[in-house]
């Protein structure tokens, strides 16, 4: 999606484009991958100083809603991506990236739906160590 259809799409859910909001939407157009509010905020706040962490919380939220974004948590952190496909996401333990990781979510979907439930969305989180880890050795000890 280009920043001109997100941000024709996100009028038609009745949302006021200010100079503020523009500047995350750039953000999140520039930026495929995962990323926090956080990260949104450290970048934005340079070019809109008087924007704080409640209001890109409350742009993210907002334009998730609008179906632009999609967010999943992470040990109470909230991640937003622009990659509305259904995929798993990889979170490595050591260095805490995240990947994107294809699979069958359909099934997942179903077999919620043949008990009788109706999905909405399907969140699938592997937990691991990513490649780059695994090959310098940074692998903790198991503690707990
Ligand atoms: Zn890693
Ligand atoms: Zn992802």
């Amino acid at each position: 999606m280009t920043l001109t259809e997100q941000v024709e799409k996100l009028k038609k859910y009745n949302f006021k484009i200010t100079p503020q909001r523009l500047r995350v939407i750039e953000y999140i157009n520039d930026s495929p991958g995962h990323f926090t509010a956080e990260d949104v905020y450290k970048s934005v706040v340079k070019v809109e100083p008087s924007i704080t962490v409640a209001t890109v919380y409350n742009i993210l939220r907002a334009v998730t809603m609008s179906g632009i974004l999609t967010s999943f948590e992470v040990n109470g952190t909230t991640w937003y991506e622009t990659n509305l496909e259904k995929h798993a996401n990889f979170v490595c333990l050591s260095c805490g990236s995240i990947e994107d990781f294809e699979i069958e979510c359909n099934d997942l979907s179903k077999s919620a739906e043949a008990k009788g439930y109706k999905v909405n969305n399907v969140d699938v989180i592997i937990r691991g160590y990513c490649k780059e880890c695994l090959s310098k050795g940074l692998i903790p000890e198991i503690t707990n």
